[in-house]
């Protein structure tokens, strides 16, 4: 198993229930966690989603695309920097762009979505 090392914000019990609120209020369901730019918000607690488990590793290779995905709105010479930095660099273009087409296509048939789906080999 290939391991997957990026930035992991994990949220205390206040912050995860504001979080699966705002992802609920989406129309996301109960997710189990959120990428924003380069940093992954780990919304599922570590006795949910251990770490390290199976769970944990499609769970990150779904946010990482995610990350690719944000990285692609990132200016070209942020091509000298790592995968969570060019994420970063992109997000304020990915975010609105991700947000207009989820407009449009909810969370389920989102092409983002369906993106990361398939790249954790769901
Ligand atoms: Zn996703």
């Amino acid at each position: 198993m290939e391991e997957i090392r990026l930035p992991i914000l994990k949220l205390c019990p206040a912050f995860r229930r504001i979080f699966r609120s705002a992802a609920a209020a989406l129309g996301s369901g109960d997710i189990a966690a959120m990428t924003i730019g380069g940093v992954i918000v780990k919304i599922a607690s570590d006795a949910d989603v251990v770490p390290g488990s199976p769970d944990e590793h499609r769970l990150l290779a779904h946010e990482r695309e995610h990350m690719r995905q944000s990285a692609g709105y990132a200016p070209w010479w942020a091509r000298l920097f790592p995968l969570s930095i060019r994420a970063t660099l992109g997000a304020p273009k990915y975010i609105p762009a991700y947000v207009d087409i989820w407009r449009r296509t909810g969370y389920a048939a989102h092409p983002y979505e369906i993106a990361a789906r398939y790249a954790a080999g769901e």
